[in-house]
């Protein structure tokens, strides 16, 4: 019995001398892109008659914005994945889709930072059941890591699949031409905040991406190894087991990956759009966004309003906040629901 208490109050010291030193690393993380928005904000204010100064002091401030974004969703993200609250959702994903959507995502920024990019795949991949969500954020961890870690050279994206029975064994590889992994490293490489070689870089992480992949893998299970070469290139390689619903399989012959450029914006002015927000700033954020595309915007402060305006005008899309005085989204939506 006091063998068994000792060992408790062991685990509770080890678990909270973690959570210090997990909240001690935050403090650090949230603070350094924090005090870059506010110092280049008083900048900003100071230049505002200098337009290129503002324009470069804006970009700065919307890079570091996003960094700061992707660590809070990253922490939330481990949060909800170590107290085992993240639950896989089972949809039908026809791998025609993933790729489209992987390569829209990168093909600007390997072209930005003039890096080739393969995509190469089997004649014929299924669609099977998974969590889109989640596939697609493992595998915009490890692209992102391959774009960030390789300075020249190329990104090469393999897809094989080999059907047995009624389950498909996925092999992905991510090959990259990068600045690689040293071998003392290795052991670091998939826990988190570990960040290595920094004397050697610059660029921005958090150490979090391969930890949230290992883990959101170890949930499917999936598994993840990697081979590198000190700079010479790193390949990561990922194995999913998955279940196949769609036997016909998926002609990628006739797939043909869209792009978006900037004169393919839609002409939404045939559109009638409502924001519902308590928060005048995220309003505004939204106004300006949709109204590039034409979009015609009305903007309203609550629940209650909305269901007042909907009561005399139809909108195409609604966009509805959750939290707000004056009836909230999901009692707004409820109503919404059984007038439409
Ligand atoms: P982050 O990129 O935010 O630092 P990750 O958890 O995604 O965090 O990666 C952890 C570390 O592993 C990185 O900081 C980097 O040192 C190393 N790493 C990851 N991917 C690669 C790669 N493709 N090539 C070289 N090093 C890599």
């Amino acid at each position: 019995h006091q063998r068994a208490l000792a060992k408790a109050l062991e685990e509770a010291k080890v678990a909270n001398a973690a959570k210090t030193d997990f909240l001690a690393r935050m403090s650090h993380d949230i603070r350094t892109p924090m005090n870059a928005i506010i110092g280049i904000t008083a900048l900003a204010l100071d230049e505002t008659d200098n337009p290129k100064a503002t324009e470069e002091n804006l970009t700065k401030i919307n890079s570091a914005s996003h960094f700061l974004l992707g660590l809070i969703n990253d922490i939330l993200d481990m949060t909800k994945i170590e107290d085992g609250s993240v639950e896989l959702n089972r949809e039908l994903y026809a791998y025609d889709d993933f790729i489209g959507n992987l390569r829209t995502m990168f093909e600007p920024l390997c072209q930005k930072a003039d890096l080739t990019l393969h995509i190469r795949k089997s004649e014929n991949l299924p669609a099977v059941m998974t969590d889109k969500v989640r596939l697609n954020q493992i595998f915009f961890n490890i692209l992102s890591n391959a774009v960030k870690y390789t300075k020249e050279g190329s990104i090469k994206f393999v897809i094989e699949s080999v059907i047995s029975g009624n389950k498909d064994i996925l092999t992905f590889k991510v090959i990259d031409t990068g600045i690689g992994i040293k071998k003392a490293d290795n052991a670091r490489l998939f826990e988190k905040f570990e960040r290595l070689d920094q004397e050697q870089t610059d660029i921005q992480g958090t150490g979090l991406g391969l930890a949230i992949t290992k883990k959101l893998l170890d949930l499917m299970g999936g598994k993840i190894s990697f081979e590198s070469v000190y700079q010479r290139g790193t390949t990561f390689t990922i194995v999913i087991e998955q279940q196949i619903v769609d036997k016909s399989k998926v002609d990628f012959k006739t797939y043909k990956a869209k792009k978006m450029t900037v004169d393919e914006y839609f002409d939404g002015s045939k559109y009638k759009i409502l924001l519902v927000d308590d928060n005048l700033l995220n309003l505004k954020v939204a106004e300006k966004m949709l109204k590039k595309y034409n979009l015609n915007v009305t903007s309203v402060k609550s629940g209650l309003e909305c269901l007042n305006y909907t009561k005399n005008k139809r909108y195409d899309l609604i966009f509805l906040d959750h939290m707000m005085p004056d009836k909230d989204g999901v009692e707004a939506l409820k109503e919404l629901r059984t007038i439409f």
